[in-house]
């Protein structure tokens, strides 16, 4: 837990949100920020920066509540679609270092969550295969590091 964190404080009742979900491991609550009505937060109970940090059963637990909370987010508020986003770090644009995963109802048009700026580039084969060689080799590398730790590590 971290004093400062608003999401952490959110989690200990000292911070009012509109919640909407808790169980043991994870919480859901509005945005404070509703483009389309709807926009929904899901979080590990645990301070974690980003989804790098997740043990498996955090991370279970939360993937299960993004399921539940998409399911509820799509059936009670008007939408064409819906967008499920993390982001990591200043470069992603993650506001608050506490991991958390949003779920937007979406509309065509209307302009959230563009991915690419302009055309994105379409590499050949030989370089696809390459970027998956230089992912495996660090994965290899990593083999006694996983599975990743358990809650409390
Ligand atoms: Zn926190």
């Amino acid at each position: 837990m971290s004093e400062e964190c608003v999401f952490c404080r959110i989690v200990r009742a000292e911070q009012r949100a509109s919640i909407v979900w808790e169980d043991d491991l994870t919480m859901a609550f509005m945005d404070q920020r509703q483009f389309h009505a709807g926009h929904t937060l899901v979080v590990p109970r645990r301070h974690l920066l980003d989804v790098r940090e997740l043990d498996h059963a955090t991370g279970a637990a939360l993937m299960a509540a993004v399921a539940h909370i998409t399911r509820a987010v799509g059936a009670a508020f008007p939408n064409q679609g819906l967008s499920v986003w993390h982001s990591i770090g200043a470069g992603a644009g993650q506001e608050v270092p506490h991991l958390h995963i949003h779920v937007h109802p979406r509309r065509p048009g209307d302009g959230l969550l563009r991915v690419y700026p302009s055309l994105a580039p379409q590499p050949d084969q030989a370089t696809r295969d390459a970027y998956a060689d230089t992912l495996r080799s660090y994965l290899d590398s990593r083999q006694a590091a996983f599975p990743l730790p358990s809650p409390g590590d």
